[in-house]
């Protein structure tokens, strides 16, 4: 079972957070950020580009976006911060008053190793003439960097209101005949090096606390939600669903949760609510997930 879809399950639905949660948080954050990125990069004509790139020679390198480009590759570091940063020393540091606490690295430095190594690369491997441009990436809205412009000196810097300027910095003029051979010359060079986030606690299944959430805005729809007929819909973000989609999207979180199949019973007890029936909760179990056994001891799963 995936360890993102487990985090995703009991996040918000546990006391304490497992350790790991932190690994797993930051990843979703990382996500979000080259997701964003992605969708700016890919509205870009005949564009070639590799994404999440890792190498283990000449050195241990990862990139976020490799753009090819006739005569030039451009690497993207994507940093989806949010809040207030301070540059200052060559180190970025939070908000002393941040709960997160500080974070002593510098986006900078990481991405300058990258292009030297891509530099070493490109030349051992017949790609001497290429030009290297990079970018570091800032991509979240909620991100304030002081000192940002002392940041600048070292390299170049896009903050999320200048995202737009991606496609013009890739350009139209990248001709597949001639990005093809950089492309698969990187791509055969692609070895993992980094580390799945794997051997995650598992939170005992009994301190996971069941009930219904809006499956868009994960809020409880316990007193936030109004339920009709066959539909309710959460008074938080106002979305409104079928009942029995909602219920769906719960019990998958119950799947996960627990990490094996459950009974009725438990489908039940999970997403007891008075706007709710048994009847839809059976429907839901039947209709969306497979099932073995009999009787009282069928279970369900995905
Ligand atoms: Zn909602």
């Amino acid at each position: 079972m995936d360890i993102l879809e487990y985090y995703n399950a009991i996040e918000g639905r546990v006391l304490y957070q497992p350790k790991c949660f932190k690994a797993y948080q930051n990843k979703l954050q990382g996500d979000a950020g080259e997701a964003l990125v992605e969708q700016v990069i890919s509205q870009c004509e005949n564009v070639t580009y590799l994404r999440n790139h890792e190498m283990k020679a000449p050195s241990q390198v990862e990139y976020d976006y490799i753009i090819i480009s006739n005569r030039k590759v451009i690497i993207l570091e994507v940093k989806h911060y949010s809040g207030n940063y301070f540059y200052n020393n060559n180190e970025i540091t939070r908000d002393l008053n941040d709960p997160l606490g500080f974070d002593r690295r510098n986006p900078m430095t990481q991405l300058k190793h990258a292009e030297n190594i891509m530099r070493r690369w490109l030349k051992g491997n017949g790609f001497a003439n290429y030009e290297i441009e990079t970018y570091l990436i800032f991509s979240n809205a909620s991100f304030c960097l002081h000192g940002l412009e002392e940041l600048r000196h070292q390299g170049r810097v896009l903050l999320f209101t200048q995202l737009y300027q991606l496609p013009q910095i890739i350009g139209t003029d990248a001709m597949p005949q001639k990005t093809r051979q950089l492309q698969e010359a990187l791509v055969s060079s692609y070895e993992k090096w980094t580390h799945q986030l794997s051997g995650y606690e598992r939170e005992p299944f009994e301190n996971v606390r069941g009930g219904l959430r809006c499956p868009k805005c994960r809020n409880w729809l316990e007193s936030a939600a109004e339920y009709k007929k066959s539909k309710c819909s959460c008074v938080k973000c106002d979305t409104e669903f079928k009942k029995l989609d909602m219920i769906h999207a719960n019990l998958i979180e119950l799947y996960y949760a627990k990490g094996a199949p459950f009974t009725k019973c438990e489908a039940v007890r999970w997403c007891a609510h008075q706007g709710i029936s048994t009847k839809t909760i059976y429907r839901a179990c039947r209709q969306f997930f497979k099932s073995a056994g009999k009787n009282k001891g069928r279970v369900y799963y995905l």
